[in-house]
């Protein structure tokens, strides 16, 4: 699947010209800086992210020791996937298990971002891997986000607690935590609300479910087609109630890259998964950097 293809794109032509040359003079590394600088830029990937980026490519391309196998283009363009994988976080980061079940994982997210879809994703995938996971609806703003949880839960085969509408959302997930000690789930993953835009009650709602479970994760799930937006989405949820990681929804979209490679810079949480399909069976793939590194660099 192709995915930042306008980025991949661009950056594979601003490199494209390095690559095939035997010797390169410091005016060319600077004009392809300049053509990276620019494709970034147009990804909509945050200018301080930009600026760095290229400041560092830049001085290790130009003082670069030489490896005899690599002509010095493709010495550039190697520095540049190095680059862009520890821009995304160096390593892959996985889900933290409790080490007395269940693992609660709180999903979060604004009103649309793809959480009750990653919430059905996450677990069929748990479910594949012998893993008992209770799903939680604590959502009590859409009725129809509890019918829609229903659906994909019965889509994944996973079950699903809900208490209607009528309860607050404390209550909720405290009683899905005692009825998934009642099943003997090792998983709990609760659906919050979402709104359009972030709010004061959204936040304190949310750290009063977070201090009355104690998930092992709070995972946000943000739009990766609304770019720099997502970023301040993050920044502010992290800032409220400390996320444990990110899902990037919606990468198979248009997407122009920017929260791909500006999210974990800005925010220090590093990506856990990305999402790429909007049925349930579509995949949410744990996130590799290296290997988007190098899906985007082709
Ligand atoms: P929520 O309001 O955050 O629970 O969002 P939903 O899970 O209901 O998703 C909102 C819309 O985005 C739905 O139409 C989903 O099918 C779609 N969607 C969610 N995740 C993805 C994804 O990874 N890729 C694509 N293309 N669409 C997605």
């Amino acid at each position: 699947m192709q995915v930042l293809e306008g980025l991949s794109s661009s950056l594979q032509k601003a490199l494209g010209k390095l690559r095939s040359k035997g010797k390169l003079t410091e005016n060319d590394v600077q004009e392809a800086m300049r053509e990276v600088r620019l494709a970034l830029l147009a990804a909509d990937v945050n200018v301080k992210v930009v600026r760095d980026f290229v400041a560092r490519v830049r001085e290790r391309a130009v003082g670069q020791d030489v490896q005899k196998s690599l002509t010095p283009g493709q010495q550039v363009v190697k520095i540049v996937y190095e680059e862009l994988t520890e821009l995304m976080g160096g390593t892959q980061s996985r889900i933290q298990m409790a080490a007395k079940p269940p693992t609660v994982i709180m999903l979060v997210g604004l009103q649309g971002a793809g959480k009750t879809t990653a919430i059905a994703k996450l677990a069929l995938s748990f479910r594949q891997h012998q893993h008992r996971p209770l799903l939680v609806a604590a959502d009590v703003y859409r009725p129809a986000a509890i019918d829609q949880l229903h659906v994909l839960g019965r889509q994944v085969e996973v079950p699903v607690f809900d208490m209607g509408t009528s309860h607050n959302p404390v209550d909720i997930v405290r009683n899905g935590m005692q009825e998934a000690e009642r099943q003997g789930a090792d998983i709990v993953l609760v659906d919050t609300a979402g709104r359009l835009h972030i709010d004061e009650g959204l936040m304190t709602e949310l750290e009063d479910m977070k201090a009355a479970i104690q998930p092992m994760e709070v995972l946000l799930v943000v739009d990766a087609m609304t770019g720099q937006d997502a970023v301040h989405v993050a920044e502010t949820f992290h800032e409220r109630l400390g996320v444990t990681g990110i899902i990037l929804s919606k990468l198979d979209g248009d997407a122009r890259g920017g929260a791909a490679l500006t999210v974990r810079q800005v925010t220090g949480c590093p990506i856990k998964y990305v999402g790429l399909g909007e049925k349930v069976d579509g995949p949410l793939e744990p996130f590799h950097p290296d290997r988007l590194a190098s899906r985007i660099l082709g």
